[in-house]
């Protein structure tokens, strides 16, 4: 292992231990769901934890929300319509969430900084946020940037990209989610063969696929990006998104997870379809929100 997976990993041993995460991952219920079809098995996953992360209250008691935090210094970007602080602004986590341990990383000429996620969704989840205020939206610096973390990281650690309304909540701050987990679409054998489009594709030809796909329409065409495989030559995986496509009806929001096979299930009412999903309720779901072509 790199030194920076070594350090990542025992970062988020080290914030379990201190109680930052909302649960431990020995405890989360999971079900595979082979799809003939397709040739993959999508992964249901049963994370009520996750319910918590809007409960100021019990944040508060757990220390992972600063009881005291002083509201009127907090960075809040304009545009934002519910008036909310910027969550992924360093001056804000250090005032909100003093026990988050913030990892400074150098991607692609940036500076950058990786937090695990108290809400986490992956075993080892990060978010890794730009040191800057900075928009969500698709630029190349964007692959470049994903792929030098894989790199750094000994390919120990998949990153993945959402686009603003394909996933991304925080549009105003540029951000990856990253994880040592493997993904269900990283065992599809054709292309073809998954319920919405997708392209694998080279670090070389992965800018030019998804501004391919962006640039005709790009008030509302997204997308999502994935990279794993070999490290020496990584496998670009470009989702294909479009903004009014952003729910499923089983599912509510399909980001980059979703996207990638994993459903993730939190509120009580929707326990009745983690326990009884087939495979094609998954693949339904991803279909959903499928582009026109
Ligand atoms: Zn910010």
């Amino acid at each position: 292992m790199t030194n920076l997976a070594t350090t990542l990993e025992s970062t988020w041993r080290l914030q379990e231990d201190e109680g930052f995460l909302l649960s431990d991952p020995s405890g989360v219920e999971e079900r595979t769901l082979p799809d003939p079809d397709v040739g993959i098995g999508w992964r249901l996953r049963w994370m009520p934890h996750r319910e918590l992360r809007a409960n100021t209250v019990e944040l508060e008691r757990r220390g992972i929300l600063n009881p005291d935090r002083r509201h009127e210094i907090l960075i809040r970007d304009p545009r934002d319509p519910s008036g909310r602080h910027c969550f992924l602004c360093k001056e804000n986590i250090t005032e909100c969430n003093p026990r988050e341990r913030l990892i400074p990383l150098h991607l692609a000429g940036r500076d950058y900084l990786a937090g695990a996620n108290f809400a986490w969704i992956e075993r080892n989840h990060f978010t890794v946020m730009a040191a800057e205020h900075v928009d969500q939206d698709f630029t190349s610096h964007i692959i470049d940037a994903m792929v030098d973390l894989y790199r750094q990281s000994g390919g120990s650690f998949r990153v993945m990209y959402n686009g603003p309304q394909a996933g991304a909540t925080i549009p105003w701050h540029l951000h990856y989610q990253i994880t040592t987990e493997r993904f269900p679409v990283e065992d599809l054998g054709d292309d073809s063969r998954y319920p919405t489009m997708l392209w694998r594709v080279d670090t070389a030809e992965a800018s030019a696929m998804a501004s391919d796909w962006i640039g005709p329409d790009p008030e509302h065409r997204r997308v999502n990006v994935l990279i794993a495989g070999e490290v020496d030559r990584p496998t670009v995986y470009v989702f294909a998104r479009d903004r009014r496509r952003s729910r499923a009806k089983s599912k509510g929001l399909m980001g980059g997870f979703e996207i990638c096979g994993d459903l993730i299930y939190s509120e009580p009412d929707t326990r009745v379809i983690f326990d009884t999903a087939t495979f094609e309720t998954a693949r339904k779901a991803i279909a959903e929100v499928r582009p026109e072509d």
